[in-house]
């Protein structure tokens, strides 16, 4: 998929913070209140509140649904081996001398007598797992090849992750990370879980990119420490962008990144990796014939056929057609697009569209996309050649996007046709393109502010014509919307895809995969990159074909092995750890379901605090107690609901602290009776389930 972003919904309310961790808190609370001394937080108010409210039951009951999902996931988790990993290793070493850790980028046909000499080796137990029902098995030390996707697996456009597994090797094809779902409020992104590979650092011997954009490369930086640094390769592009990515994490010098040609043979551990041409949106696509001790997996990731792309080099058809002539034992390719019938449209098709807009359009053109849609800035500035047009990039990683891409000859620029957006008064409006990110509506992207004035030097004017060259991704149409309708307000022009074919996918289409999977011909095809239902449908277009059986499409879930053996291959119960890792900040995976279900209680219902000053020595409540409200009632214009609330607190309060046994009463108790009356005393007023948060303090 391409770059996504949904817009972001991170809430701008202080008292966001609230439900936090434990920590932080308490010192929020002590922000609110000032005072001495905080009883208590809010422990225990999502209890009382599902007691007494049954939409948030549906809800809570739903989460700890996905919470036993993800305790289960990590109950599979494969407990460590260390002690052998020794042993091994040092006899692969004897087998296999010079393989580990080594980038051999040749053609050669080495090491098929190793590989055989490896597969003689005496097996040895080597780790444990827990099946569902909790019993211990054991994965046995054997010579089957394991497949585990650790992202893209169940969703489309996401955290996309592929490990290949034999004895003592791992290879990691691809990292990306996943934008937030709606469900996620405040979320940044979401990267694949690597625990696995943590605990098999030593057995990764290299990782390979196959593409440029962040749904294959954007986890790396977030991960690439923790599993030990290893070796990646991938073609110039694709490295350029990585690397730009790890400077801003500062871990660019310590990065191990090497460049390949495409058409390429890598050596890592026992995979023997041949490197050919796809097309995608991105030029660099890059495919993968992995050649293993059970065979030959093709490995296509993003692509689609375009027999006319922007960069002029279509896929490698005679590449696959002979990868197909090998008997290879099972294709992975991608399901984006599984559900559109017919064939790609060809960037040729968007470059005509663009010729006809330039032709036409006689103000100022602002074209807005995704900078990694590279293909389709080259077009934009091939076009804008031809009209004598000037282009100028507004945006910072439109800018940065493009000196990698043109840095790496990965993009071509005409001669006299970029100039620099300061000197756009030097040229007449119909001398003029501009092109920027925000085709999505992201409230941070270029366009978004040049529709609503906020741009520092770029203002709408009569005459401009915008094209968005991008679809909305679904979640975002609303935005986009709201984008195009400022756009027409401050006078301009909008075209978008839905009135001329201005964007295409570069994702396969059906006849495409099929075409695929009849070049490649496989005996198993293991989709990928999509949720369950469109790797099935992937799986039933090859049925349909008459090709490929329904039971030999292996379909499985994030983190479920794939097992081959003997040129049988299943789908296994044993499962690695492979939820999903939160960035939000500077936090990675300390976000979790708790936080997540506080987000979304108080997105929908709002915050009800109520804090209750305490006189130790009486026992007795000192000033009329405090509330705060957040996102559930203006209290300025609910005075009425306001008082009467203080009075039900008072009354809460004084009638449960005369229980007390002893000089201190139990305070907990005491808050958790607050907060069970003042919530029905809430919804009985206003039929609303704030969150109640009372706290009380003794001075
Ligand atoms: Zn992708
Ligand atoms: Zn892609």
């Amino acid at each position: 998929m391409e770059i996504k972003k949904q817009v972001n919904t991170k809430p701008a309310n202080s008292a966001g913070s609230l439900a936090g961790g434990g920590r932080k808190r308490d010192s929020k609370i002590k922000d609110f209140a000032g005072p001495v001394k905080t009883i208590g937080g809010n422990e225990a108010f999502m209890g009382a509140r599902s007691k007494n409210s049954s939409k948030f039951k549906a809800n809570s009951s739903k989460q700890s649904n996905s919470q036993n999902r993800n305790e289960n996931r990590s109950r599979y988790h494969n407990s460590s081996r260390d002690k052998q990993s020794g042993v091994q290793n040092s006899s692969r070493n004897r087998v296999n001398p010079g393989s580990r850790d080594q980038s051999v980028s040749q053609n050669g046909s080495r090491d098929k007598m190793n590989i055989k000499t490896e597969k003689q080796l005496v097996n040895e137990p080597r780790f444990t797992a827990q099946k569902v029902d909790g019993q211990k098995t054991s994965i046995h030390a054997d010579d089957t090849l394991k497949i585990i996707g650790l992202g893209g697996m169940e969703e489309t456009g996401g955290k996309n992750c592929t490990l290949f597994e034999y004895k003592d090797d791992i290879v990691i094809i691809d990292m990306g990370l996943m934008f937030p779902s709606e469900d996620m409020p405040g979320i940044d992104y979401v990267i694949p879980d690597v625990t696995y590979l943590e605990k098999n650092k030593n057995k990764i011997r290299g990782m390979v990119v196959t593409h440029g954009h962040l749904d294959h490369i954007g986890a790396i930086p977030y991960v690439y420490e923790k599993i030990g640094s290893p070796a990646i390769y991938s073609a110039p592009l694709s490295i350029g962008i990585l690397k730009s990515k790890l400077e801003e994490f500062g871990l660019d010098r310590g990065a191990k990144l090497n460049n390949i040609k495409i058409g390429d043979t890598i050596q890592l551990g026992v995979f023997k990796i041949r490197t050919f041409k796809l097309t995608h949106s991105i030029p660099q696509t890059m495919g993968l014939a992995i050649d293993t001790p059970e065979g030959l997996f093709v490995y296509v990731t993003d692509w689609k056929f375009d027999h006319t792309p922007a960069d002029g080099q279509p896929a490698d058809f005679s590449a696959l057609a002979m990868l197909g002539g090998e008997k290879p034992v099972a294709l992975l390719s991608e399901s984006t697009n599984v559900e559109r019938p017919g064939v790609s449209v060809s960037e040729k098709e968007i470059e005509d569209s663009m010729v006809k807009i330039y032709d036409k359009v006689k103000g100022r053109l602002i074209i807005a996309t995704f900078s990694t849609l590279i293909s389709r800035i080259q077009q934009i500035l091939k076009v804008a050649h031809k009209f004598n047009r000037k282009v100028a990039f507004v945006g910072r990683s439109m800018v940065n996007t493009v000196e990698i891409a043109t840095s790496l000859e990965a993009m071509n620029i005409p001669p006299n046709t970029v100039i620099d957006p300061k000197d756009l008064k030097k040229y007449p409006d119909n001398k003029i393109v501009l092109v920027c990110t925000g085709s999505q509506g992201e409230d941070n992207a270029a366009l978004s502010r040049i529709a609503t004035g906020q741009h520092r030097t770029i203002k709408i004017k009569q005459g401009d014509t915008v094209v968005l060259s991008s679809s909305p991704i679904p979640g975002n149409e609303r935005a986009v919307s709201g984008l195009m309708d400022n756009l027409y307000r401050e006078g301009a022009r909008v075209i978008y895809q839905k009135l001329m074919g201005v964007h295409t996918s570069g994702h396969a289409k059906q006849e495409d995969l099929k075409l695929m999977i009849a070049l490649i011909k496989p005996k198993y095809l293991i989709p990928i990159h999509g949720e369950r239902h469109r790797l099935m449908l992937h799986g039933q277009i090859a049925a349909d074909m008459g090709l490929i059986p329904e039971d030999r499409s292996l379909v499985a879930d994030d983190g479920q092995v794939i097992e081959f053996s003997k040129g049988v291959g299943k789908v296994t119960n044993k499962r690695v750890p492979a939820s999903y890792v939160m960035v939000d900040g500077l936090g990675v995976g300390d976000i979790g379901n708790i936080v997540l279900r506080d987000r979304k209680a108080m997105a929908q219902d709002g915050i009800f605090v109520i804090i209750v000053t305490v006189d130790h020595k009486t026992g007795e409540i000192a000033t009329s107690p405090d509330i705060i409200s957040r996102g559930f009632i203006y209290m300025r214009e609910n005075e009425q609901l306001v008082h009467k609330a203080r009075a039900e607190i008072k009354k809460s309060f004084s009638r449960y602290s005369k229980q007390k046994n002893g000089p201190h009463a139990d305070w907990n108790m005491i808050r958790g009776k607050i907060r069970d009356e003042i919530s029905e005393f809430l919804f009985n007023e206003t039929e609303r389930r704030p969150m109640v948060i009372p706290v009380v303090i003794e001075v």
